[in-house]
């Protein structure tokens, strides 16, 4: 028994990433996102799986992660979408990433690094249509740089892109205005380079909106099986691939009145037995989750009862039990009829399901189920 699991079914973003494939349909290409560690579930095994259902290119953040993916999948198209900086430049030129641009003078920047290291980057012009964080908002201006980029011998124009901010939100009036915008400078982009990568949608925008999907789509989220929209997954089809797992440590009569933890935030309400569970903050289970939230054991749904520590947490299993050391317990996931979803701890919190599996800590183990994790 370990104390603290996250298990991840590799079958699952294949099936996922399958089934956006073939929303999007032949001729849009399936980019997954592979970024902070895979979303929390492993950045490389994550990324097999992804290729396997049908993806065609990862995109990752930042520069060190695209060199950790091109040393594990030397063939894979790597796009970085982050911010790059000077000084990472030539860790992603040498990991043969493709990169975001945005400025004339990174452009000129770029491709004296490229004419030094012998290497011909493929480079995605950003337009911010309204993200308001990287890319430029001047149409002429991002015009401009596409016309350089493809005009530079050092570098290839590769892409022309964008990202919404409020995709998620069925039916505000932003990301139309933002695709409108996008689509219209598209239209001018592609006139003079043909061959451009058109790409804007991300998972939201993928269930949204067809016309978001030009020639590739970024999904992140829903590869992973967790819902864009942060209602049920299942809606979709996607399965959760994460699952979150501990076990009872040890099970003990407490006395009315009694407390548990930290802070005494909770006291025996009757004679209870109490479950302990050697899982905690250190782990990525959020102390504000403290008598908020229940966990699963044999099948049923029990409080976690007390203030969560940074390795342990106390469960309140009623004045009778049959639970016993050695138990399994679900904290994200299903057990028997029960389910407890990335989304029901992320609604509790006031936060996204991103949230919540990115920050499972590096000190709980992945397992792999239902493919190669290699
Ligand atoms: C993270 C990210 C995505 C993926 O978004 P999801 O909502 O997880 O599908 C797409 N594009 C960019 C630029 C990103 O940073």
């Amino acid at each position: 028994m370990k104390r603290a699991v996250a298990r991840i079914d590799l079958g699952a973003i294949e099936h996922n990433c399958a089934l956006l494939a073939e929303l999007v349909g032949p001729g849009v290409e399936l980019c997954a996102v592979v970024k902070a560690d895979g979303y929390g579930h492993g950045m490389v095994p994550a990324a097999k799986a992804a290729v396997r259902g049908g993806a065609t290119a990862l995109a990752v953040a930042t520069a060190s992660e695209a060199a950790e993916l091109r040393a594990a999948l030397p063939d894979a198209r790597i796009l970085m979408v982050g911010a790059l900086s000077r000084a990472e430049a030539d860790v992603a030129l040498q990991a043969g990433s493709e990169v975001a641009m945005w400025r004339e003078g990174f452009r000129a920047f770029l491709s004296e690094r490229a004419r030094t290291l012998g290497v011909r980057p493929r480079v995605h012009v950003k337009y911010d249509t309204g993200m308001g964080r990287l890319g430029d908002s001047d149409p002429d201006a991002v015009l401009a740089l596409c016309d350089a980029v493809a005009a530079d011998e050092h570098l290839e124009l590769a892409g022309f892109w964008t990202h919404f901010a409020t995709a998620d939100e069925l039916g505000d009036e932003y990301f139309p205005r933002q695709l409108a915008a996008f689509t219209a400078l598209a239209e001018r982009v592609r006139a003079s380079h043909p061959q451009v990568t058109v790409h804007a949608a991300n998972s939201a925008a993928v269930f949204r909106e067809p016309a978001s999907h030009f020639d590739m789509v970024r999904c992140g989220i829903a590869v992973y099986g967790l819902d864009p929209f942060g209602v049920d997954p299942a809606e979709h089809g996607l399965r959760p691939a994460l699952e979150l797992r501990s076990y009872v440590a040890d099970v003990k009569l407490f006395p009315a009145g009694a407390s548990a933890g930290y802070g005494r935030s909770w006291r025996a309400p009757r004679d209870t037995y109490v479950g302990v569970v050697p899982i905690g903050y250190g782990d990525g289970w959020r102390r504000g989750l403290s008598n908020r939230v229940d966990v699963l054991i044999g099948g049923r749904r029990y409080p976690v009862s007390g203030t969560i520590s940074m390795d342990n947490l106390t469960v309140d299993l009623g004045p009778q039990t049959t639970v016993r050391p050695g138990d399994e317990v679900v904290l994200i996931g299903r057990q028997g009829e029960e389910v407890q979803s990335a989304e029901d701890i992320a609604r509790v919190l006031g936060t996204i399901n991103y949230e919540i599996t990115c920050g499972i800590s590096a000190r709980v183990p992945r397992e792999y189920v239902g493919g190669e994790a290699g």
